[in-house]
């Protein structure tokens, strides 16, 4: 038997069906027209936006990650939410620009960008945070072939990463960013060429849970990115300071303690090193922000027993939702937060259901040995924390079922 995850506090139970944004499971799969569905709850990500400003310092600026969810409608509903957009392709460029965002509060990071997607950003006036020196040369001769002064920033690989998180960005070889120790040369040469220098991006890692790692890794950033500025002389207009937030996915996990983080940042952002008195600061963050808003919903399609074991097959699967499939970034598979949204708070069978997709493969499972209601052909499983890194990090082509619908609720 294995345990779920946490389901987020924002959805509660109506008639013993979950609700979410207000409508229930039913409505929503009624509005979509039919399942598998993604819904997007905005007044869970509006409730996250003001925790975090409440305890942020006021001269941080709060930007979105796309990367994480680059749902078109979701775009427009953020472009009002947060400060800026931070993008890592040409796709999703033209998706931050689309949605209405200012060219100024957008940056561009991302190993290996091509030269369309270099030319694309300075006609458009973004930020590049250049991950090389070549990326660097490349953007300084488009630029001059545009005839646009281009807006250059250079992405730092730290010495440090962000301990306990999920996924590793920084600290020893990567292929993020630009080792520190080369950085104040780069930086010359970008003045040197007439741009206009921007400042630092450093992004350490991601979905960490642990406060005290992420005040350690920003509170080096700032450390570093002071003696960058003393190094180089130069003076830095804007610091990215990453993210790295994370979400509880699992039991056991709790949610990030933000207010820890905020009074760590207050402070040091109040004894900050001369260098860097007139810099704006930002944090990007992308599945702190949607990932508990959203809500996967599958029906399902048959209910078998195998070798004594309950299986519960369902009309979606690890094609659109890879990560609670446990292949997306994890190494040992451990269950999602996952209810039946028909029987939500209803009594626990005895014995324990497998949820699968309707994919030909073993991985494609969705809760193994869940403790839930007794489940029957037609319920809805809903599969939470599915805001980020659902429906854009999973491989929809496969099997040809087709993509899952996605609404905002
Ligand atoms: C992936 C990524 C993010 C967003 O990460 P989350 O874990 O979704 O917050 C932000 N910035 C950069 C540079 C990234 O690569």
């Amino acid at each position: 038997m294995t345990n779920l995850g946490p389901i987020p506090p924002d959805f509660v139970s109506r008639d013993g069906e979950l609700c979410i944004g207000g409508k229930t499971a039913s409505h929503v799969v009624a509005e979509a027209g039919r399942t598998p569905l993604f819904a997007y709850d905005m007044a869970v990500v509006e409730r996250r936006l003001r925790e975090l400003r409440a305890v942020m310092p006021q001269r941080l600026a709060i930007h979105y990650a796309l990367k994480a969810n680059p749902f078109a409608p979701l775009l427009r509903h953020m472009r009002g939410l947060v400060d800026g957009f931070d993008v890592a392709s040409g796709g999703e460029l033209a998706a931050a620009l689309n949605a209405g965002m200012d060219a100024a509060c957008i940056s561009f990071a991302g190993p290996g960008k091509d030269d369309a997607e270099l030319a694309a950003a300075i006609e458009a006036g973004v930020t590049i945070n250049l991950e090389s020196h070549n990326e660097a040369r490349r953007a300084i001769a488009i630029a001059g072939k545009l005839a646009i002064r281009p807006r250059l920033a250079v992405r730092v690989n730290p010495a440090f990463d962000l301990r306990g998180s999920g996924m590793k960005m920084g600290g020893g070889a990567r292929q993020f960013g630009v080792d520190a120790p080369l950085v104040p040369a780069l930086v010359q040469e970008i003045i040197g060429s007439g741009a206009e220098w921007r400042g630092y991006h450093v992004y350490a890692g991601s979905q960490s849970l642990d406060a005290a790692a992420i005040v350690d890794a920003q509170s080096a950033t700032l450390d570093m990115v002071a003696g960058l500025a003393e190094a180089t002389k130069a003076p830095v207009p804007h610091c990215n300071l990453g993210g790295g937030f994370g979400i509880p996915y699992f039991s056991g996990d709790a949610s990030l303690n933000i207010a820890t983080i905020g009074a760590a940042l207050r402070r040091q952002l109040s004894q900050l090193n001369n260098a860097l008195r007139d810099t704006s600061f930002a944090i990007e963050l992308g599945r702190w922000l949607v990932g508990e808003a959203g809500v996967y919903l599958t029906r399902v399609i048959d209910v078998k027993s195998s070798h004594g074991e309950t299986f519960v097959i369902t009309d979606g699967g690890l094609h659109h939702q890879l990560a609670a499939s446990g292949n997306f970034g994890t190494v040992v598979k451990r269950n999602y937060p996952l209810a039946i949204a028909n029987k939500f708070g209803a009594a626990t069978a005895s014995d324990p259901q497998h949820i699968v997709g309707r994919l030909c493969t073993p991985l494609d499972r969705l809760a193994h040995k869940a403790m839930l209601p007794l489940v029957a052909v037609g319920d809805l499983v809903a599969v939470f924390c599915a805001g980020a890194y659902g429906a854009t990090a999973s491989p929809e082509n496969f099997l040809g079922h087709g993509p899952a619908v996605e609404l905002l609720v």
